[in-house]
């Protein structure tokens, strides 16, 4: 009955029901959850989910939902030397590009509601395995709220299930790689001072490795987290809380904090970093998102990569039906794709990990550009993708810093 099963409603997965709509492709969208769901999330819509959202004509909404729009980001080092780099505006009028910080609650209904009007969803639908026939998959089978099992059939099923994804387990693609994995909490707050229009990132001494995120997400709230390897982690004597908690007090960020309240206790999940290239397709399927490990290692975004991948999913799909081939090689076409768009980048991702691992690294990057507007423009390019983020790795980014 269905060309595509899509398992999980989250930006992935309504992503690609979005694009089988373009393109004719009959699909269901299931999810267990029913909408509007909260997704812990740090709320930030940068570059390529903005790039994909305005592809798909919905960014002039997106411009209307409760949130913040974003027009700059801050870095803070380790000493506290903070600088700021401009998406658009005056300082730097050839990246012409703005971000958002939407809650996930809010973001994710807004797409999941787009693309209900268009394509048959089920929600409180939770599935519990795949069907396979002759070593293909050809199904999933779920229970609904009441706990009745059903069954829908199709000849690709797409895993946009997040990071504990039911489709990578039952296909035994599902690995929790301690090194390839992050764990951060959020915790929503009111009364943060100095939040108007930047999202910021800080390595400071409290969180190295790691780092600790302020960003604002309308309505007088911040979204406020921190994020750490789970390798680093178990080896950690203090809790993810404790951490968040030394850093709000700490001497640098006490005043900020000296009227905010806490509006939830912080709240935790997992991120599956792209600094492995993870097995995603097979036989009638493919995994997306999170559920292929998707997340960027250094800034801890996954929300674009996810929307990315529902994109090529889709592209293949229809390949696939034209063909009425659904093996994994003519399946093996979207983990090509995919990572010819989003490998490099997860490369060079990963090697910046490892940079602001170093406390001087990080300090002294940070200083050269809280001093040097030619600095700050280098590294606002890359953020707004015009300059190659290869570059911030490579010998002539330090050059440029060293002599600018
Ligand atoms: C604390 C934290 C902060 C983050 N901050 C950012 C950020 O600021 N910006 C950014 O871009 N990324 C951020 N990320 C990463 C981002 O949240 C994910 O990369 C993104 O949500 C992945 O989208 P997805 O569609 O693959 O999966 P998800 O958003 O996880 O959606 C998966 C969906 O599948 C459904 N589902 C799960 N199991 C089943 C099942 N068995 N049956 C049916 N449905 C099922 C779930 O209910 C859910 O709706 C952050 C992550 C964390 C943990």
């Amino acid at each position: 009955m269905y060309d595509v099963i899509i398992v999980g409603a989250g930006p992935a997965g309504t992503t690609a029901a979005l694009y089988a709509h373009r393109l004719g492709l009959k699909c269901i969208l299931l999810d267990k959850t029913e909408f509007p769901r909260d997704k812990i999330c740090g709320d930030a819509l940068s570059g390529k989910t903005v790039r994909i959202l305005r592809e798909l004509n919905l960014l002039d909404e997106i411009g209307n939902l409760d949130g913040s729009e974003i027009n700059r980001i801050t870095f803070g080092s380790p000493k506290n030397k903070q600088f700021d780099v401009y998406l658009n505006g005056e300082k730097n009028n050839k990246n012409i590009t703005k971000g958002f910080v939407i809650p996930r609650k809010i973001f994710d209904n807004f797409l999941f509601e787009k693309a209900d009007k268009v394509t048959d969803t089920r929600q409180g639908f939770s599935v519990t395995d795949v069907m396979m026939e002759n070593e293909q998959v050809v199904g999933i089978i779920g229970k609904t709220k009441d706990g009745a099992e059903e069954k829908f059939r199709a000849p690709i099923v797409l895993g946009c299930d997040g990071a504990n994804s039911i489709v990578a387990r039952k296909l035994g693609l599902y690995e929790m790689d301690m090194e390839n994995t992050s764990v951060a909490i959020r915790c929503y707050y009111e009364g943060v001072k100095g939040l108007t229009d930047q999202i910021e990132l800080h390595f400071v001494d409290e969180v190295i490795p790691g780092y600790f995120w302020l960003f604002p997400a309308g309505n007088g709230k911040a979204n406020i987290g921190i994020g750490l390897s789970k390798s680093y982690m178990k080896k950690e004597k203090r809790t993810l809380r404790e951490i968040m908690n030394e850093v709000t007090q700490s001497e640098y960020f006490k005043e900020r904090f000296s009227e905010a309240k806490q509006l939830e206790k912080p709240v935790g999940w997992n991120l599956p970093l792209g600094s492995i290239h993870r097995e995603n397709y097979g036989n009638g399927f493919m995994l997306l998102g999170d559920a292929a490990g998707l997340v960027d290692p250094f800034t801890g975004e996954g929300i674009g990569n996810a929307m990315v991948s529902g994109k090529y999913a889709i592209d293949v799909a229809l390949k696939c039906k034209k063909s009425g081939d659904y093996s994994n090689t003519a399946i093996a076409e979207y983990d090509e794709l995919l990572w010819a768009e989003i490998g490099k980048e997860l490369r060079t991702s990963t090697k910046l990990q490892s940079l602001a691992r170093s406390r001087f690294l990080l300090n002294f990057v940070i200083n050269r550009a809280s001093r040097n507007e030619e600095v700050q423009n280098i590294i606002s390019g890359m953020l707004s993708h015009e300059i190659p983020k290869d570059e911030l790795y490579g010998p002539l980014f330090y050059i440029k810093i060293l002599f600018s």
